[in-house]
């Protein structure tokens, strides 16, 4: 480390408690899909801050559209209505197909408005007696870090006293882990208690977990259980929407699914002005009154500004087209390099796990990944895999040369 960078880490050390930074690296500047450390080191971003900066760091266009609109009105919050905010919503609205939106800063904000959506509609719609609405998801997932949503996913850390009561991913009777992908488990877990279940939500591919492609017929097959026993079906596309996955949002691989409630975040805004986002029907949206679920900054003009430009970029440049490219010329490469200690290369779209047999001394995918950055590339890593979302915008060039540095660090990594 040079001696920069190790002050800026020392002294993060010292002062900060919490994020998730996993690279010995200051960073300073950015600009498409490279960031600039502080001693002018160059680096292809793998990651995007998981997903965030689909379309590159400033991007030109939302960057003027940002900045235009910062010039003319800096932060408000949704106290306000403004024209961007109304024309937002129209057009997502009409985009996917939706009557309502609602805005907020994070992706856990998101998903704790569709669960605050999901009981109250369970309670006056579905009739489920007042505190016994559930709502169940699946098996590795993940849908946010606060205290709501953290008892969703499967791991629960048990070091922050009573969690939200009636979530999971297992049958409410059985207490069945329900596995992502297993359309058995949920049919049995719907005829078991289907009647006390308001909703079921799911990261249609999966992020956390390793982007997870369920089988095939799978979203579709959920979609028509959940309207059999009158359960809503909650897309949490935080992560994988935007194109990420060759798709504008994911559910989308497969015909005939419209979810309830959908929520949005991260690459929403380009990675300008966070915001967050749920859209549904008016029939389950307005089950709620609007001071039910806001946010203070939720849908500032600059974020409504940025998110507009985000939708022509996402449009203009058939961003999720490029995914699915993109992502026949990684497997490709993949293939060609042959890295050793692979035991599964899965994904699609800009959205590719390689998972690490980490049995031989000195393997894992930690030290692979340091490799890696060593030598000019950030690529996701945790648990025994090596996680790919690098802006879409990346060249076609860079991407293989990112690749080939991973492979070649792989090979390094036995020593
Ligand atoms: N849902 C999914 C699928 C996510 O990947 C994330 C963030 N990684 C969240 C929700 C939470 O978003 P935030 O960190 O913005 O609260």
């Amino acid at each position: 480390l040079s001696e920069k960078t190790a002050d800026v880490i020392d002294r993060w050390r010292e002062n900060v408690r919490g994020g998730f930074a996993t690279f010995p690296v200051a960073i300073e500047s950015a600009k498409g899909h490279i960031i600039t450390d502080v001693d002018g080191r160059e680096y292809i971003d793998f990651i995007s801050q998981f997903a965030v900066m689909s379309f590159g760091y400033s991007h030109p266009k939302i960057l003027q559209a940002t900045v235009n609109q910062l010039q003319k009105m800096p932060l408000t919050g949704t106290a306000y209505i403004s024209p961007l905010y109304v024309e937002f919503a129209e057009r997502i609205n009409k985009k996917f197909g939706f009557d309502r939106i609602a805005t907020m800063m994070s992706g856990s904000e998101a998903i704790d408005a569709a669960l605050k959506i999901a009981r109250k509609w369970g309670y006056t719609v579905k009739g489920i007696p007042e505190n016994e609405a559930w709502i169940v998801t699946c098996d590795q997932c993940y849908h946010g870090s606060t205290l709501a949503t953290m008892p969703l996913a499967t791991v629960v850390s048990k070091d922050f006293g009573r969690h939200v009561p009636n979530v999971g991913p297992f049958g409410p009777s059985s207490r069945k882990l329900i596995s992502f992908g297993d359309i058995e488990a949920l049919r049995e877990t719907f005829e078991e208690d289907g009647h006390r279940i308001a909703a079921f939500m799911l990261e249609p591919i999966q992020g956390w977990a390793g982007t997870i492609f369920p089988p095939k017929g799978y979203l579709k097959a959920v979609y028509d259980l959940c309207k059999k026993h009158n359960i809503l079906m909650v897309c949490d596309e935080v992560q994988s929407g935007y194109g990420r996955t060759g798709k504008d949002l994911s559910y989308q691989h497969e015909e005939g699914v419209q979810p309830d409630i959908v929520a949005l975040g991260k690459a929403v805004t380009g990675g300008f002005y966070p915001m967050s986002v749920i859209m549904g029907k008016k029939e389950v949206m307005d089950i709620v009154s609007r001071g039910e679920v806001l946010s203070t900054y939720g849908a500032s003009p600059p974020a409504c500004a940025a998110a507009l430009a985000t939708l022509d970029v996402l449009e203009e440049e058939k961003i999720s087209e490029r995914a699915e490219r993109l992502s026949v010329l990684l497997t490709k490469t993949i293939k060609a390099l042959n890295p050793p200690h692979v035991l599964e290369h899965r994904g699609g779209g800009m959205y590719h796990t390689l998972v690490i047999d980490e049995s031989k001394p000195g393997v894992t995918a930690r030290r692979a990944a340091a490799l890696a950055t060593l030598r000019g590339v950030l690529v996701g890593n945790g648990f025994n895999r090596l996680r790919f979302s690098p802006p879409i915008t990346i060249t076609e060039e860079d991407l293989v040369k990112a690749i080939g540095i991973i492979v070649q660090a792989l090979k390094d990594v036995e020593t």
